[in-house]
């Protein structure tokens, strides 16, 4: 997919609803504004972020006198890649993958169906395809499937991976995935962890020990830590980013399943509040439909 396709439907979405709002006004007046404020909103840039969009047109209308509706879009563009620079909230180069010591340790957190499994899946395919040598650790050993589903890409990527039986302690399984990514000269490891909404203190105790042994391999482990969000959940991503951010330390998101929503705003509002930089977006489910996150091309896309 290339990201005109994977954001057609939240382009679409948005785009008739400004035609809407727009529609016989030559002129951005208070009625236009009020518009554009609840196709925002409707679109999941969230309330928030919305306000800020708004107050930053209305201050445009002042300074400039006349606001043509004609130029609305590429304004638009301008204010909301603004915005998302200013919080530095945009990184177009994904991982860095500078570390103090091999391999790069990479924990993948999120709630079960988000797309986890399937973006480990992704990155390992793209990490290897750039020529590093990839590891991955079956850590989310609450659920059978979830080994064998991470086993699949495993296989699909030609990708090593490191397993204990169902039931085991997360914790043993991202200490022996480091451990082998140490011993079998790895560039990368990533380790995949369970996404079962249990509450704060048991997810924070968890994500907790899962980093602590990792420490004990390589003090500055994990690299990163990733939430995948599915975009397509709209208000409840950024409920579980709320969630997450607030039991470990998120260095960094991914954002999946754009391609099939109207909800693609979503990565505004959520790269806007959360100050955590969206590496990666998911449109689609093949091996190559993930994209590094580059801000510009993405309010590029969406407000074409
Ligand atoms: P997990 O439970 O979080 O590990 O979720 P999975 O990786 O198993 O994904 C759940 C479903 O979402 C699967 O059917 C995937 O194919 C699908 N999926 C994941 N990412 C994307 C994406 O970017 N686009 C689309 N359309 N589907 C996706």
């Amino acid at each position: 997919e290339t990201l005109d396709k994977g954001l057609e439907k939240s382009k679409d979405n948005f785009l008739s609803k400004m035609s809407k709002a727009v529609a016989g006004k030559s002129k951005v007046d208070e009625d236009v504004l009020d518009d554009l404020e609840e196709v925002l909103i409707s679109s999941d840039v969230g309330v928030t972020t919305t306000i800020k969009i708004i107050r930053r047109i209305e201050e445009r209308v002042a300074r400039d006198k006349y606001l043509g509706t004609a130029e609305l879009n590429e304004i638009l563009k301008e204010e909301i890649a603004g915005l998302l620079s200013e919080t530095d909230s945009g990184d177009t180069d994904g991982f860095n993958f500078k570390s103090d010591g091999k391999p790069y340790v990479i924990m993948v957190v999120g709630v079960n169906g988000v797309g986890k499994t399937t973006t480990i899946g992704k990155l390992a395919y793209q990490f290897k395809k750039d020529g590093k040598k990839v590891l991955l650790g079956a850590a989310d050993t609450f659920r059978a499937a979830a080994i064998d589903q991470l086993q699949i890409w495993a296989d699909r990527t030609q990708v090593p991976m490191i397993k204990q039986q169902m039931g085991s302690d997360p914790a043993s399984v991202a200490f022996d995935a480091v451990q082998s990514g140490v011993t079998q000269g790895s560039d990368v490891v990533i380790i995949d962890t369970a996404g079962r909404l249990h509450n704060k203190v048991n997810l924070m105790n968890e994500l907790t020990k899962v980093k602590r042994v990792m420490q004990k391999v390589i003090p500055g482990a994990p690299h990163e830590v990733l939430l995948v969000l599915d975009g397509s959940t709209g208000q409840n991503a950024f409920e579980q980013a709320k969630q997450f951010t607030a039991a470990t330390e998120v260095t960094s998101l991914a954002v999946t399943k754009l391609d099939g929503t109207a909800k693609g705003g979503v990565v505004i509002g959520i790269s806007d509040q959360f100050k955590i930089p969206v590496k990666y977006i998911g449109i689609g489910e093949g091996l190559e439909d993930l994209q590094v996150f580059n801000k510009f091309e993405f309010v590029d896309s969406f407000f074409k």
